[in-house]
This record gives structure tokens, C-alpha cells and sequence, in this order.
């Protein structure tokens, strides 16, 4: 929020209404959006840097209210985080991902998001082994993307969370890296299995912008030293694709390998294309 100061605060105060109002509506929709079947998973493609071939999908939550359409993530996952709805709803979406993969003609990997909040439920490595075993997905085709901010709040319970996915066997992607309040130290204690380098990074590095292909280049090279991936995000044309292979990223995801697509999609690509 915003904040000009100095007496202009009344004239804020309608539009703050509005916004209170707006979520509120949100929230009750949201309440039963699950149940009323409106949120869908879009599949977007996960490829190989280097040779474009498909390595798997991530799941994006899709919402659409029967009268307002289609709801970006942005503006209801933060909702439900705060309305204690995500792990109602984040329990859908691990077990619908975990079912559609395990469909699937080939063995590609599916990555799902988690909120911190789902972190924080001490029975969540339950419910992800519950959602293994219901569907019979093999457990490394199974990736967790995570962002730094799980690592904000005290204490470690979301860590030992974290070791109980892994022994399952289970992936672990850092999402989102460098747009938070990134420190190198979590990549010590927990075992990722890949870095995610956010779109604004590899952007900035195809149109020539020196830090950020500094960074991405030093995130590789720690990334290779670890053993782990790097994921180039928001890959949206040739350049950029060009620029993460020179920069030694070894996946990438964006509107030129795919947009985020319908699930009966995801599985047509998974049968013509096989998986690496
Ligand atoms: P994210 O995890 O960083 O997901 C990537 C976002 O970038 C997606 O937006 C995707 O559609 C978009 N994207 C992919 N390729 C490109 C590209 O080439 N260019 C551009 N401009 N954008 C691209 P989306 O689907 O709107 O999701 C936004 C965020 O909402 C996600 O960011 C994630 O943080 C959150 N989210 C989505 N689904 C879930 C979910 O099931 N659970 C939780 N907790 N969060 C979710
Ligand atoms: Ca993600
Ligand atoms: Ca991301
Ligand atoms: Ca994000």
C-alpha cells in the first residue's frame, strides 16, 4: 500500500472500501470454488536448454467464476493465503496434478506449487505420500516448487516438512530465485534439486543488461557445483532462448517452448513427444 502522506488519506478511503469489498466477495466465491469444480490446472512445458525436448509440466491453478471469468492466480492464491483456504486448495491441486501425471504415456515429471503456508502443516509430507500412493505416480516424477519466503518465518518446522518430502523421494525446486530475500544459505540445509531463475532476470540478461546475466551466470555455476538444475522461467522468444543455453541453463520454461495449456493438451504433447 501505498502510503502519499500528508492529508490525502480521505481520499483514498473509497477506493479502500471498494477493495474490502471486492475481496470479500472474492473470498466466499473462493470458499466454494473447489467444490462448485471451477479451478482447473493449466499445464505449462518444462524443456531440456539444450535441446528444446520435453522434460515435464508445471501445474498453474486456473479459476473461473461463472460471473466474474477467469481470476488471475496473483490476485486469489494470496487471498486464500490469507483466508486459510490454500491448503484446502493446494491439497487439490497436488492430488489432481499427481492423478493427471500418473496417466500420462510417458514418465514426464509434473511440478506443482506450494504455498509456506502448506509448509507449515506438519501433516503436509502425509498428504503428499497419500497423494503418491492414491494415484500410483512414482514419487521422482513428483517436484515441489518453493519460494525463499518458507524460509522467512522462525523456527523449523517447515524445514523438517522439507526433509520428510525428500526422504519420500520426492523433487524440490527453489521458485522464483533472486526476487526475494535471497540468501545462500538455505541451498546448504535443504537438498533442491533446481534453482528456478526468475523471467525479470532472464529478460534483463537478452536485452544485454550486464548484472543480470552476472547473476545468472553465478547462480549456474554454484547450481552446477551443487548438483543441481537451473530453470530459466519466462523464455518468450528465440533470443532469450538463445541467451540461458549460452548462460548454461539447463532448463527452460516460457511462451516459446508453450504456454500454460488445457489438460487434454499436456497429454497429447506428452504422447507425441515422449520425455527425456
Ligand atoms: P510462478 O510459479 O512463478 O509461475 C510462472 C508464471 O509465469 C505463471 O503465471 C505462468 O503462466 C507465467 N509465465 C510462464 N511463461 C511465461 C512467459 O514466457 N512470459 C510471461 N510473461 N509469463 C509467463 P500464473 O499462471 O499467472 O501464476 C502466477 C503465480 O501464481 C505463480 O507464479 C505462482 O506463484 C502462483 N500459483 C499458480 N498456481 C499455483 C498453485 O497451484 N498453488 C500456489 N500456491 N501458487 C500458485
Ligand atoms: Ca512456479
Ligand atoms: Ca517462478
Ligand atoms: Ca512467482
Amino acid at each position: 500500500s501505498k502510503d502519499k502522506g500528508g492529508g490525502v488519506f480521505h481520499a483514498y478511503e473509497p477506493q479502500l472500501h471498494v477493495a474490502a469489498e471486492e475481496r470479500r466477495v472474492l473470498e466466499i466465491a473462493l470458499r466454494a470454488a473447489v467444490e462448485k469444480g471451477q479451478m482447473q490446472l493449466a499445464y505449462q512445458p518444462v524443456v531440456n536448454a539444450r535441446t528444446g525436448g520435453l522434460l515435464g509440466f508445471e501445474a498453474l491453478l486456473r479459476w473461473t467464476h461463472p460471473e466474474l471469468g477467469a481470476i488471475p492466480p496473483a490476485k486469489f492464491i494470496p487471498l486464500a493465503e490469507e483466508a486459510r483456504l490454500i491448503g484446502a486448495i493446494g491439497e487439490w491441486v497436488l492430488r489432481t496434478a499427481c492423478d493427471e501425471a500418473a496417466r500420462w504415456e510417458e514418465p514426464a515429471r509434473i511440478a506443482i506449487n506450494v504455498s509456506s503456508e502448506q509448509l507449515h502443516n506438519p501433516s503436509f509430507a502425509t498428504l503428499v505420500a497419500q497423494a503418491l500412493a492414491a494415484s500410483g505416480l512414482a514419487p521422482e516424477r513428483l517436484e515441489l516448487e518453493v519460494t525463499e519466503s518458507v524460509f522467512l518465518r522462525e523456527g523449523t518446522a517447515a524445514v523438517s516438512v522439507l526433509e520428510q518430502i525428500l526422504d519420500l523421494g520426492v523433487r524440490l525446486s527453489l521458485d522464483d530465485f533472486g526476487t526475494g530475500y535471497s540468501s545462500l544459505g538455505y541451498l546448504a540445509h535443504t537438498r533442491f534439486n533446481s534453482i528456478k531463475i526468475d523471467r525479470s532476470f532472464v529478460q534483463a540478461a537478452a536485452r544485454g543488461t550486464r548484472e543480470a546475466i552476472a547473476i545468472i551466470r553465478a547462480v549456474v555455476a554454484l547450481a552446477d557445483s551443487l548438483g543441481m538444475a537451473t530453470t530459466a522461467e519466462g523464455v518468450e522468444t528465440e533470443q532469450e532462448h538463445e541467451m540461458v543455453q549460452t548462460l548454461g541453463c539447463t532448463r527452460a520454461q516460457g511462451f516459446y517452448f508453450g504456454r500454460p495449456l488445457p489438460v487434454h493438451e499436456a497429454r497429447l504433447i506428452v504422447s507425441r513427444n515422449g520425455n527425456e
